[in-house]
């Protein structure tokens, strides 16, 4: 589904990624894991071409996206759910979902799917957006990637700033992306939610991947954790 091979992204004339290989299947669940500054958010920054890598490849469902515009990418079905949630504050919920519809090769949510899956989003149809809490936020935010008809959703940070009640609904609405062949890329601070979640993990720092594998062996590694993580 996605492949990134050897990309190396700057901001002006300072490298922030030295090299960055991963690749991501179909309905498979992978978590960006490492310490601040390591580079995740830029990764995922040149995979969205937020910030272009200038060189390596970028493939994403069979085509290669290094260097396309962000809308074009978005829409062949790639979705994103920001740390900052990035809604239009002062619009209401209804329109904030009813502007994010795209048609892609993948299969198109409905609402009533999304209601589905977060139950308290019917009754917040028709308030404004800024006036939501931290985690309705996120349902909105995430119903709005899923109307958008994605084969891959990249999360950034979903479980920042929310309840641990709500970081186990995200989580397990991660799950459930999974189980109807959604792949996922997930970049997290909360170490064991996003190991409980994925399937495979890659750990970064300073710009370059040094660690991958199962993330039930980093789960049940404490050792290697510790070393790579500080958790
Ligand atoms: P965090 O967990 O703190 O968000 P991160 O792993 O997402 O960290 P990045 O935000 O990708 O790391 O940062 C990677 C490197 O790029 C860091 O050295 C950072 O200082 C640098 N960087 C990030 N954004 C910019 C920018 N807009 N201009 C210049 N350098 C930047």
């Amino acid at each position: 589904m996605l492949e990134l091979d050897a990309i190396q992204t700057f901001y002006g004339d300072t490298q922030a990624l030295f090299g960055v290989s991963l690749t991501i299947a179909a309905g498979e669940v992978v978590a960006l894991l490492g310490p601040n500054g390591a580079g995740k958010t830029t990764t995922l920054r040149s995979i969205l071409g937020l910030t272009p890598a200038r060189h390596g490849r970028i493939r994403f469902d069979g085509r290669e996206i290094t260097r396309m515009p962000t809308h074009q990418i978005a829409g062949m079905g790639l979705g994103w759910v920001p740390d900052d949630r990035r809604i239009f504050p002062t619009l209401t919920v209804a329109r904030n979902l009813s502007i994010a519809r795209k048609r892609t090769r993948f299969r198109a949510w409905s609402l009533a799917e999304c209601f589905e899956i977060f139950s308290a989003l019917e009754y917040l149809m028709h308030r404004e957006c800024e006036n939501l809490s931290g985690g309705e936020m996120q349902m909105v935010a995430i119903s709005r990637a899923l109307l958008g008809a994605p084969g891959l959703v990249l999360f950034d940070e979903p479980s920042q700033g929310l309840a641990p009640k709500v970081v186990q609904d995200v989580m397990k609405t991660i799950a459930r992306l999974k189980s109807e062949g959604i792949a996922v890329l997930i970049v997290e601070q909360n170490v064991h939610s996003a190991l409980a979640v994925a399937d495979r993990v890659y750990v970064m720092d300073h710009g370059g991947i040094v660690h991958d594998g199962p993330a039930r062996e980093l789960l049940a590694d404490g050792a290697t954790r510790q070393r790579l993580l500080g958790v």
